[in-house]
């Protein structure tokens, strides 16, 4: 049997870090089984449906590489065959038009409230539906009257759910158009799908989708359901534990891939690795070892993710990421080093790609001023004879390479008699504007002679007039 899973967001919002880890796992397990992956848009709700959301899941599959072998499929495209399903239950008699006014129905529900019961449908028009004039009714699945609905979920074990407690759901509203449960029951089977990999908030679904597919005579698929995303209060994921889109983690400086490895351990685990990549991930994920309780979402465990891959990773990989940054700072990363050597040099100091970007500007672009702190301290009047020492001799060094920079660095603290610090700082500052950076000699190399010369003079007219004043 080939394994069909299938992620299928409602396009009514952002992809956020639970539907992304819902797409993740789906796409794992029929990757791990050479299966196929079907990315399907559930957008019926045409009030709530955008089609900002549509672009912005499909973007975040893109950047994720969260590749579909099927797909999109667009449900509003579908309303011909949900149609024809609906017909079909109908004449079986496993579905009925339900004539109940608004009122009566709101009069069930809170008559049913005051004697504490759990609100749900009488089946008043079950089998003595009555038209009435001016009303269009509804469709209502004819849910089994007695037994059980047994299903053995992959994650939570055995589910068993009396069919007393679900009433006969609406099938399709009175214009006609359908709802979510019998939409996803008529893909799942249409489009093959054997493994459904959602969240646990569908548990209740489940139940009435097993019995609208038994109606049609299908076999359920297999159902894992995965536990929820709390955040650090204990409170279900959302916006104000600053759960943001998926798309906000690359603008934040994440690379995919420390994404993805963060959300396949957000409620999975295989020993006490942390650290997967993606054929690992491929290999080793099973349904079976999703854990079963919630699981807490812990932004500081995704940063030290990100560094990791970013020290760990190719750097033509990590610099392909990292251009998009620069790009986004005005930057082309031709007008300057190359941008694997940029992230070598700094890969270990910065743990997103935006801190790596904001400190790799200098090397692109003069600076508009200098950090103030930083001059005040180090363009004393003195310092303009270190510079202008250091101009010449690098002015006349005929290999511009980190080692004969260094070289000439020590070399003038001596014939000077000052402490390194007294000349590698004030250069520092001259050429990044600031007083932080990688290793003075690599930052020089990289950043050429002629970059480093015209910073050098400008420092040395900036020292002059300070003293002036
Ligand atoms: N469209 C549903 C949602 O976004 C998911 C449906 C399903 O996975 O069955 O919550």
């Amino acid at each position: 049997m080939t394994i069909v899973t299938r992620f299928a967001p409602s396009p009514t919002g952002y992809l956020h870090v639970g539907g992304a880890r819902t797409a993740l796992f789906s796409w794992l397990y029929a990757r791990k089984h050479g299966g196929k992956f079907i990315l399907r848009i559930e957008d019926t709700d045409l009030e709530r449906s955008t089609q900002e959301s549509i672009n912005a899941i499909l973007e975040g599959m893109t950047w994720l590489g969260l590749e579909y072998d099927a797909g999109p499929f667009y449900q509003t495209q579908r309303f011909g065959r949900y149609r024809q399903v609906i017909e079909q239950l109908l004449q079986q008699r496993d579905a009925y038009y339900c004539y109940c006014t608004k009122e009566e129905l709101e009069q069930l529900r809170s008559e049913q409230m005051s004697r504490k019961e759990k609100p749900r449908y009488n089946g008043r028009c079950r089998d003595a539906g009555e038209p009435r004039e001016g009303l269009e009714p509804v469709i209502r699945f004819r849910n089994p009257a007695g037994g059980q609905v047994v299903f053995d979920d992959l994650v939570k074990g055995r589910i068993v759910v009396s069919n007393e407690q679900l009433d006969d759901l609406i099938i399709a509203r009175s214009d006609g158009s359908p709802t979510y449960n019998l939409t996803v029951v008529v893909d799942d089977l249409d489009m093959g799908v054997n493994h459904v990999i959602r969240g646990d908030d569908h548990i209740n679904n489940t139940t009435r989708q097993i019995n609208i597919l038994k109606a049609l005579g299908a076999e359920p698929p297999k159902y894992a359901h995965v536990p929820m995303i709390l955040g650090a209060d204990g409170a279900r994921l959302s916006k104000r534990h600053g759960a943001v889109g998926i798309m906000q983690y690359r603008n934040d400086g994440f690379l995919p891939e420390a994404l993805l490895n963060y959300l396949v351990r957000l409620g999975w685990s295989h020993g006490d690795q942390e650290i997967f990549s993606l054929d690992e991930m491929i290999a080793l994920f099973e349904l079976q070892d999703i854990n079963v309780s919630a699981s807490t979402f812990n932004p500081e465990k995704l940063l030290w993710l990100n560094h990791q891959y970013i020290m760990n990773s190719d750097p033509e990989h990590v610099a392909h990421h990292l251009s998009w940054h620069m790009g986004n700072r005005d930057i082309d990363p031709e007008c300057g080093p190359a941008l694997p050597e940029i992230v070598e040099l700094q890969r270990e100091r910065c743990k997103t790609l935006v801190e790596m970007a904001e400190q790799s500007v200098y090397f692109y672009k003069d600076f508009a001023e200098y950090d103030e702190k930083a001059a005040r301290k180090n363009f004393k009047p003195g310092a303009g004879e270190v510079l202008q020492m250091i101009q010449e001799q690098f002015t006349e060094l005929s290999e511009w390479q980190a080692e004969a920079l260094h070289r000439i660095i020590i070399d003038s603290a001596e014939k000077l008699q000052l402490k390194l610090g007294k000349v590698a700082q004030p250069l520092r500052v001259a050429i990044t504007g600031a007083a932080v950076s990688p290793a003075i000699d690599i930052t020089l190399a990289l950043l050429g002679r002629e970059k480093t010369l015209q910073r050098i003079a400008r420092a040395i007219d900036y020292i002059k007039n300070q003293s002036q004043d």
